[in-house]
């Protein structure tokens, strides 16, 4: 098999079990990505992931299922990559960030993280991230494109706490309500007033939002006793919340 150049010579220095350099593996779709993902995992903990949790998951799911075979040796590079229609995968450092984000919800702290809204379902990549986190995952998707795609990606890892839906998530999905969390994977310039409708008390919403109309910013609002307390984050790139179906 022809060997691809860039992305297997970062695996062939890599010492064997015994010390020996170990031979450079070629790398394509059925190969074992194991490795790379690994190596994925220990540069998010080195990028202040502390979640064992979310490691876990990260470690688990196998991202280069959820992309274009031509992709897959790109799979465990922290980039988004592209999904078709003009969408992309997130980041493994944000998937991760924003997971992260969710398990430290008061609720989630005390009781483990229970219903999530995904808003954005892409291929497919989070809501399987999620599944490992959450007990049920509810994911919306505007596009019928890629809601089948991600049927099509999902299908093998027989995840049954995933429910994919067809939708338009501004309107979020009241009939799973109320969520112990609700995630965007797309940002607008204001947070619906469905999501902060449909979160439990003791959840958290975590979504990027361009609240100034300029730079978009990780937002986390928490759903408490007392109402709601809004943090802005980090800056953060995510493709646009549109409202509609297509
Ligand atoms: N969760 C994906 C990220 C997909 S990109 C992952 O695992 O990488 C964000 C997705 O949000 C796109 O597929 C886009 O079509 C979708 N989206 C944008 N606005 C939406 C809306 N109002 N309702 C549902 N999905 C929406």
């Amino acid at each position: 098999m022809q060997r691809r150049p860039g992305f297997p010579a970062r695996l062939a220095g890599l010492p064997g079990p015994g010390g020996a350099p170990r031979a450079p593996r070629p790398v394509g779709p059925g190969l074992d990505f194991s490795a790379v993902r690994a190596r994925m995992v220990q540069k998010l903990a080195a990028g202040g992931i502390a979640s064992a949790a979310v490691l876990r998951a990260m470690g688990t799911v196998e991202r280069h299922r959820f992309v274009d075979g031509a992709l897959a040796t790109q799979a465990y590079e922290d980039t988004s990559l592209p999904i078709g229609l003009g969408q992309t995968i997130s980041k493994p450092y944000a998937v991760a960030r924003m997971c992260e984000l969710l398990l430290g919800a008061e609720g989630a702290r005390t009781g483990g993280l229970g219903r999530v809204l995904e808003i954005g379902t892409g291929c497919g990549y989070q809501a399987a991230v999620l599944s490992l986190l959450a007990r049920e995952v509810y994911t919306l998707e505007r596009l019928h494109g890629l809601y089948d795609k991600a049927r099509e990606n999902l299908r093998p890892f027989r995840l049954t706490n995933v429910h994919l839906l067809f939708g338009d998530g501004m309107l979020g999905y009241a009939r799973g309500a109320p969520y112990a969390a609700i995630i965007a994977a797309a940002g607008g310039d204001a947070v619906p007033p469905s999501w902060c409708e449909q979160l439990a008390v003791g959840g958290r919403l975590v979504a990027p939002m361009a609240l100034t109309g300029r730079q978009q910013m990780l937002l986390v609002i928490d759903k408490t006793a007392q109402g709601l307390k809004q943090s802005v984050l980090e800056p953060v790139h995510f493709v646009l919340l549109k409202s509609g179906i297509a």
